[in-house]
């Protein structure tokens, strides 16, 4: 176990810190993003929650647009129907203003 850069404490293992929770890489096996901000409460890369995960060891996003709870694996958002993905060629949407898929053309609403 190493030092951890934010709190100092030997605590930091490969994803997180066990003692403040700083996240350095995205826990999510299908992600492993470096985190650079250490507040974010999602990846901002895959959305992954941080605190579900290393408390619940649950997988879950917030949509960017309603703001509401569910699955990680969710391609599209089940109250607001929001694509996270795009639902042809997986590409991710990052904005909520996207009305197309840039990769592929594909309409998303
Ligand atoms: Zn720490
Ligand atoms: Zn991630
Ligand atoms: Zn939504
Ligand atoms: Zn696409």
């Amino acid at each position: 176990m190493e030092r951890c850069p934010v709190c100092k404490e030997m605590e930091k293992g490969k994803y997180w810190c066990r003692s403040c929770k700083a996240v350095f890489v995205c826990p999510n096996p299908r992600c492993g993003a470096e985190q650079k901000k250490r507040d974010a409460e999602s990846c901002p890369q895959c959305g992954l929650i941080f605190e579900d995960y290393i408390v619940r060891r649950k997988m879950y996003r917030r949509c960017p647009k309603c703001k509401k709870k569910q699955g990680l694996s969710e391609t599209q958002c089940r109250y607001c129907g929001y694509w996270f993905q795009c639902p042809t060629c997986g590409h991710r949407v990052v904005s909520t203003s996207m009305l197309s898929c840039p990769r592929c053309a594909t309409r998303l609403r």
